[in-house]
Protein backbone atom coordinates (compact mmCIF):
# COMPACT_ATOMS: atom_id res chain seq x y z
CA UNK A 1 0.00 0.00 0.00
CA UNK A 2 1.00 2.98 -0.64
CA UNK A 3 -0.13 6.37 0.41
CA UNK A 4 -0.31 9.84 -0.95
CA UNK A 5 -0.98 13.18 0.10
CA UNK A 6 -3.23 15.16 -2.44
CA UNK A 7 -3.81 17.92 -1.06
CA UNK A 8 -4.20 19.36 2.91
CA UNK A 9 -6.22 16.12 4.76
CA UNK A 10 -6.70 14.63 1.85
CA UNK A 11 -5.15 11.15 0.62
CA UNK A 12 -5.15 8.30 -1.88
CA UNK A 13 -4.22 5.28 -0.41
CA UNK A 14 -3.05 3.02 -3.26
CA UNK A 15 -3.19 -0.54 -3.81
CA UNK A 16 -0.80 -3.02 -5.62
CA UNK A 17 -2.39 -4.69 -8.36
CA UNK A 18 -2.69 -8.47 -6.63
CA UNK A 19 -1.77 -11.53 -8.91
CA UNK A 20 -4.74 -13.25 -10.08
CA UNK A 21 -6.68 -9.85 -10.01
CA UNK A 22 -8.15 -7.55 -12.88
CA UNK A 23 -7.56 -3.80 -11.24
CA UNK A 24 -5.67 -2.59 -8.71
CA UNK A 25 -7.40 0.11 -6.25
CA UNK A 26 -7.67 3.46 -5.11
CA UNK A 27 -9.40 4.68 -2.20
CA UNK A 28 -9.55 8.53 -1.07
CA UNK A 29 -9.66 9.20 2.11
CA UNK A 30 -10.43 12.99 3.56
CA UNK A 31 -9.17 13.57 7.00
CA UNK A 32 -10.24 16.71 9.38
CA UNK A 33 -9.71 16.51 12.79
CA UNK A 34 -9.19 12.61 13.54
CA UNK A 35 -12.25 11.70 11.48
CA UNK A 36 -12.16 10.22 8.46
CA UNK A 37 -14.64 10.23 5.32
CA UNK A 38 -14.13 7.08 3.28
CA UNK A 39 -14.46 7.68 -0.25
CA UNK A 40 -15.60 3.92 -1.88
CA UNK A 41 -14.64 0.78 0.77
CA UNK A 42 -13.26 -1.26 -2.01
CA UNK A 43 -12.98 -5.12 -2.35
CA UNK A 44 -10.02 -7.73 -1.66
CA UNK A 45 -9.84 -6.59 1.70
CA UNK A 46 -7.54 -3.47 0.78
CA UNK A 47 -9.78 -1.27 3.34
CA UNK A 48 -7.94 -3.81 6.18
CA UNK A 49 -4.34 -2.12 5.10
CA UNK A 50 -6.09 1.46 4.95
CA UNK A 51 -7.85 1.38 8.81
CA UNK A 52 -4.65 0.08 9.87
CA UNK A 53 -3.13 3.56 9.29
CA UNK A 54 -6.22 5.04 10.52
CA UNK A 55 -6.22 3.30 13.72
CA UNK A 56 -2.52 3.69 14.40
CA UNK A 57 -3.23 7.77 14.36
CA UNK A 58 -6.54 7.13 16.13
CA UNK A 59 -8.31 8.48 13.27
CA UNK A 60 -11.88 7.21 13.11
CA UNK A 61 -14.33 7.22 10.39
CA UNK A 62 -17.38 9.04 10.39
CA UNK A 63 -18.56 9.28 7.56
CA UNK A 64 -18.43 6.55 3.87
CA UNK A 65 -19.92 7.67 0.49
CA UNK A 66 -20.51 4.81 -2.06
CA UNK A 67 -20.40 5.49 -5.69
CA UNK A 68 -22.42 2.42 -6.65
CA UNK A 69 -23.21 -0.77 -5.48
CA UNK A 70 -20.87 -2.98 -7.82
CA UNK A 71 -18.38 -5.37 -5.80
CA UNK A 72 -14.89 -3.68 -6.78
CA UNK A 73 -16.56 -0.81 -5.17
CA UNK A 74 -18.04 -2.30 -1.84
CA UNK A 75 -17.15 -5.88 -1.27
CA UNK A 76 -14.81 -4.75 1.27
CA UNK A 77 -17.91 -3.17 3.59
CA UNK A 78 -17.71 -6.78 4.33
CA UNK A 79 -14.80 -6.05 6.33
CA UNK A 80 -15.64 -2.58 7.09
CA UNK A 81 -19.11 -3.27 8.88
CA UNK A 82 -17.36 -6.59 10.74
CA UNK A 83 -14.65 -4.31 12.07
CA UNK A 84 -16.75 -1.58 13.11
CA UNK A 85 -19.10 -4.53 14.68
CA UNK A 86 -16.38 -6.33 16.71
CA UNK A 87 -13.63 -3.63 17.39
CA UNK A 88 -10.95 -4.35 19.85
CA UNK A 89 -11.90 -0.65 21.01
CA UNK A 90 -15.68 -1.82 20.86
CA UNK A 91 -16.50 1.75 23.12
CA UNK A 92 -14.18 3.82 21.40
CA UNK A 93 -16.18 4.10 17.99
CA UNK A 94 -17.32 6.46 16.66
CA UNK A 95 -20.93 7.01 15.44
CA UNK A 96 -20.92 7.36 11.52
CA UNK A 97 -22.91 8.13 8.10
CA UNK A 98 -22.80 5.96 5.14
CA UNK A 99 -24.13 8.11 2.31
CA UNK A 100 -25.15 6.54 -1.45
CA UNK A 101 -28.24 6.36 -3.64
CA UNK A 102 -31.63 4.79 -3.42
CA UNK A 103 -31.45 1.26 -2.54
CA UNK A 104 -28.41 1.82 0.10
CA UNK A 105 -30.91 0.53 2.38
CA UNK A 106 -31.68 -1.95 0.77
CA UNK A 107 -28.42 -3.36 -0.14
CA UNK A 108 -27.11 -2.98 3.61
CA UNK A 109 -29.72 -5.01 4.38
CA UNK A 110 -29.30 -7.84 1.94
CA UNK A 111 -25.68 -7.93 2.81
CA UNK A 112 -26.70 -7.96 6.71
CA UNK A 113 -29.23 -10.99 5.96
CA UNK A 114 -26.99 -13.08 3.93
CA UNK A 115 -24.35 -12.95 6.85
CA UNK A 116 -27.17 -13.68 9.51
CA UNK A 117 -26.83 -10.32 10.96
CA UNK A 118 -23.26 -10.44 11.91
CA UNK A 119 -22.85 -7.38 10.28
CA UNK A 120 -25.98 -5.62 11.59
CA UNK A 121 -24.75 -2.91 13.52
CA UNK A 122 -27.32 -0.63 16.00
CA UNK A 123 -28.93 2.22 14.85
CA UNK A 124 -27.02 4.66 17.21
CA UNK A 125 -23.35 3.43 15.44
CA UNK A 126 -24.66 3.59 11.98
CA UNK A 127 -26.42 6.05 9.85
CA UNK A 128 -28.03 5.12 6.36
CA UNK A 129 -28.35 8.69 4.34
CA UNK A 130 -29.65 7.41 0.50
CA UNK A 131 -29.20 10.40 -1.66
CA UNK A 132 -31.80 11.40 -4.53
CA UNK A 133 -30.37 10.41 -7.94
CA UNK A 134 -32.76 12.97 -9.76
CA UNK A 135 -30.71 16.20 -8.03
CA UNK A 136 -28.26 18.09 -7.05
CA UNK A 137 -28.02 17.07 -3.40
CA UNK A 138 -25.47 19.07 -0.82
CA UNK A 139 -24.56 17.54 2.76
CA UNK A 140 -23.12 19.19 5.34
CA UNK A 141 -21.46 17.53 8.20
CA UNK A 142 -18.98 19.41 10.59
CA UNK A 143 -15.76 18.62 8.68
CA UNK A 144 -16.82 17.91 4.90
CA UNK A 145 -19.57 18.88 2.67
CA UNK A 146 -20.70 17.00 0.14
CA UNK A 147 -22.39 17.09 -3.40
CA UNK A 148 -23.63 14.17 -5.77
CA UNK A 149 -24.80 14.25 -9.24
CA UNK A 150 -25.32 11.17 -11.41
CA UNK A 151 -23.51 9.47 -13.04
CA UNK A 152 -23.86 7.24 -16.82
CA UNK A 153 -22.92 3.83 -15.19
CA UNK A 154 -26.18 2.68 -13.46
CA UNK A 155 -29.40 3.93 -12.15
CA UNK A 156 -28.35 4.22 -8.49
CA UNK A 157 -24.55 5.58 -9.55
CA UNK A 158 -23.36 8.69 -7.41
CA UNK A 159 -20.54 11.20 -8.22
CA UNK A 160 -19.00 13.26 -5.41
CA UNK A 161 -17.98 16.35 -4.41
CA UNK A 162 -16.19 16.40 -1.49
CA UNK A 163 -15.30 19.53 0.31
CA UNK A 164 -12.64 19.79 3.38
CA UNK A 165 -12.74 22.19 5.82
CA UNK A 166 -9.87 23.64 4.34
CA UNK A 167 -12.32 24.57 1.75
CA UNK A 168 -10.26 22.56 -0.15
CA UNK A 169 -12.49 20.06 -3.14
CA UNK A 170 -11.78 16.60 -4.36
CA UNK A 171 -14.26 15.43 -7.17
CA UNK A 172 -14.78 11.71 -7.60
CA UNK A 173 -16.65 10.20 -10.28
CA UNK A 174 -16.83 6.70 -9.35
CA UNK A 175 -17.80 4.72 -12.41
CA UNK A 176 -19.23 6.66 -15.18
CA UNK A 177 -19.96 7.27 -19.03
CA UNK A 178 -18.93 10.54 -20.44
CA UNK A 179 -21.52 13.29 -18.81
CA UNK A 180 -22.79 16.50 -18.71
CA UNK A 181 -23.53 16.08 -14.75
CA UNK A 182 -19.86 15.19 -13.95
CA UNK A 183 -18.48 17.95 -15.64
CA UNK A 184 -21.06 20.28 -13.86
CA UNK A 185 -20.10 18.65 -10.66
CA UNK A 186 -16.24 19.17 -11.40
CA UNK A 187 -15.94 22.71 -12.20
CA UNK A 188 -13.26 24.41 -10.14
CA UNK A 189 -12.61 21.73 -8.02
CA UNK A 190 -8.72 21.49 -6.79
CA UNK A 191 -8.77 17.89 -7.77
CA UNK A 192 -10.69 15.84 -9.93
CA UNK A 193 -10.67 11.78 -9.72
CA UNK A 194 -11.95 10.28 -12.79
CA UNK A 195 -12.05 6.59 -13.72
CA UNK A 196 -10.65 5.92 -16.89
CA UNK A 197 -11.40 2.04 -17.82
CA UNK A 198 -10.54 1.47 -21.49
CA UNK A 199 -7.84 2.86 -23.99
CA UNK A 200 -8.98 4.97 -26.99
CA UNK A 201 -10.23 2.90 -29.93
CA UNK A 202 -12.23 0.48 -27.29
CA UNK A 203 -14.80 2.55 -25.41
CA UNK A 204 -16.91 0.65 -23.68
CA UNK A 205 -20.66 2.70 -23.12
CA UNK A 206 -20.51 3.06 -19.41
CA UNK A 207 -16.92 3.57 -18.71
CA UNK A 208 -13.95 6.41 -19.79
CA UNK A 209 -11.40 6.04 -21.84
CA UNK A 210 -8.48 8.70 -21.35
CA UNK A 211 -9.66 11.17 -24.30
CA UNK A 212 -13.07 11.26 -22.67
CA UNK A 213 -11.99 11.55 -19.09
CA UNK A 214 -9.55 14.56 -20.35
CA UNK A 215 -12.31 16.14 -22.25
CA UNK A 216 -14.48 16.14 -19.04
CA UNK A 217 -11.55 17.70 -17.04
CA UNK A 218 -10.82 20.40 -19.38
CA UNK A 219 -14.50 21.39 -20.53
CA UNK A 220 -14.48 21.61 -16.30
CA UNK A 221 -11.39 23.74 -15.83
CA UNK A 222 -9.63 21.44 -14.22
CA UNK A 223 -5.42 22.01 -13.66
CA UNK A 224 -5.17 18.54 -11.88
CA UNK A 225 -6.29 15.18 -13.05
CA UNK A 226 -5.88 11.53 -11.58
CA UNK A 227 -6.98 8.89 -13.30
CA UNK A 228 -7.68 5.22 -11.37
CA UNK A 229 -9.76 2.18 -12.07
CA UNK A 230 -7.67 1.01 -15.08
CA UNK A 231 -8.65 -2.19 -16.83
CA UNK A 232 -6.06 -4.38 -18.48
CA UNK A 233 -6.54 -3.21 -21.83
CA UNK A 234 -5.84 0.53 -20.74
CA UNK A 235 -3.11 -0.18 -18.52
CA UNK A 236 -1.60 -2.19 -21.73
CA UNK A 237 -1.71 1.08 -23.74
CA UNK A 238 0.11 4.36 -23.15
CA UNK A 239 -2.65 6.46 -21.15
CA UNK A 240 -0.56 9.67 -20.88
CA UNK A 241 0.05 10.29 -24.76
CA UNK A 242 -3.42 9.26 -24.94
CA UNK A 243 -4.50 12.12 -22.41
CA UNK A 244 -1.73 14.70 -23.79
CA UNK A 245 -3.54 14.88 -27.29
CA UNK A 246 -6.05 17.06 -25.21
CA UNK A 247 -5.41 17.89 -21.79
CA UNK A 248 -1.83 20.10 -21.05
CA UNK A 249 -2.83 20.25 -17.26
CA UNK A 250 -1.14 18.25 -14.31
CA UNK A 251 -1.86 14.71 -14.70
CA UNK A 252 -1.37 11.88 -11.91
CA UNK A 253 -1.82 8.50 -13.39
CA UNK A 254 -3.50 5.98 -10.00
CA UNK A 255 -1.50 2.69 -12.09
CA UNK A 256 0.44 0.43 -10.44
CA UNK A 257 3.34 0.44 -13.29
CA UNK A 258 4.08 4.68 -12.57
CA UNK A 259 5.80 6.19 -9.76
CA UNK A 260 4.68 9.59 -9.19
CA UNK A 261 5.87 11.65 -6.72
CA UNK A 262 3.67 14.43 -5.67
ZN1 LIG B 1 -19.21 -0.20 -11.78
ZN1 LIG C 1 -15.79 -0.18 -10.91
Amino acid sequence: MEKIKLEEGIYLYRFEKALGHAIGLNTVVIENNGEALLVDTGYEANFLELKDDLDKRNIKITNVVVSHFHPDHTADLIHFLFATKYPPSFKKRKPFVISGSHGLSEFMSRLQEAYDHWLTLPPEIMEIDEIDTQEKVERKYPGFKITTRPTNHTPNSLAYRLESRSGKSVVYSGDTGFCEEIIDLAKGADLLILECSFPDGKEVELHLTPSQACRIATLAGINRLLLIHFYPECLATDITAQCRKSYTGELILGSDFLHINI
